[in-house]
């Protein structure tokens, strides 16, 4: 049986791209915690309507209410999973161990890259409202202009991806990487992966660390 996967970068280092091969080629499932956020917000529920604002500012929303949405969409003893946007500070870490993975084996990979060449990915990313997939207007163009490839629906620019929320963003990320890797880094089951690399090449890299 393949191991659980645990993604960890900064936002547009390209988890979510390379995490929708793994599923379609190796029948992993994606749980993203940002995506089950989004969905609560379009849904307007009660947990939709708290956490808005602050994804709209950039900020992490409280440890607690991430881990409860996660349980409450993952069943680790049915499925193989990539978990992408969670951990994102040794708290969360911890609580993953703790009370999702426990005793199942798992695999942390890390997407290195600079965090200036960053910006610019983001600021350009449109993602299909409807199948969800990534497209970049300057890496990786639709055929159709704002419309996907895939499926054909619009595509949107999401709120925190335009450049005032970008930036702090990234300053999160900068400010809670390091005990993060020391986290799993002490572990010994982290495996870093060069994320300015091509898009084979990175998931090649990931297929034969599994
Ligand atoms: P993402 O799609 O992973 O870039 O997440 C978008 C936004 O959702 C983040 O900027 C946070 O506001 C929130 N978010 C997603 N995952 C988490 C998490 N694990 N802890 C706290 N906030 C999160």
């Amino acid at each position: 049986m393949r191991p659980q996967l645990v993604f960890l970068g900064a936002p547009g280092s390209g988890k979510g791209t390379q995490a929708g091969k793994l599923v379609s080629e190796l029948n992993y499932s994606h749980v993203s915690t940002g995506d089950l956020l989004r969905a609560e917000i379009a849904k307007k529920s009660a947990l939709g309507q708290r956490v808005s604002a602050i994804i709209n500012e950039g900020k992490l929303v409280d440890d607690q209410t991430v881990l409860d949405l996660l349980k409450a969409n993952c069943d680790v003893s049915s499925k193989q999973y990539i978990f992408d946007g969670f951990p994102r500070n040794d708290v969360q870490a911890q609580m993953l161990d703790e009370q999702i993975l426990g005793k199942v084996q798992y695999k942390v990979f890390y997407f290195d890259i600079d965090l200036d060449l960053l910006a610019n990915r983001l600021t350009n990313r449109r993602t299909c409202s409807s199948c969800g997939a990534i497209f970049n207007l300057l890496t990786k163009p639709v055929k159709k202009e704002g419309v996907c490839d895939i499926c054909s629906s619009p595509l949107i620019q999401r709120k925190d991806d335009k450049p005032e929320t970008v930036e702090q963003r990234l300053n999160v990320f900068r400010d809670t990487v390091g005990p993060l890797l020391d986290f799993y880094g002490s572990k010994g089951d982290l495996v870093k992966l060069d994320a300015t690399q091509s898009f084979e090449e990175i998931y090649k890299n990931i297929v034969s660390n599994l």
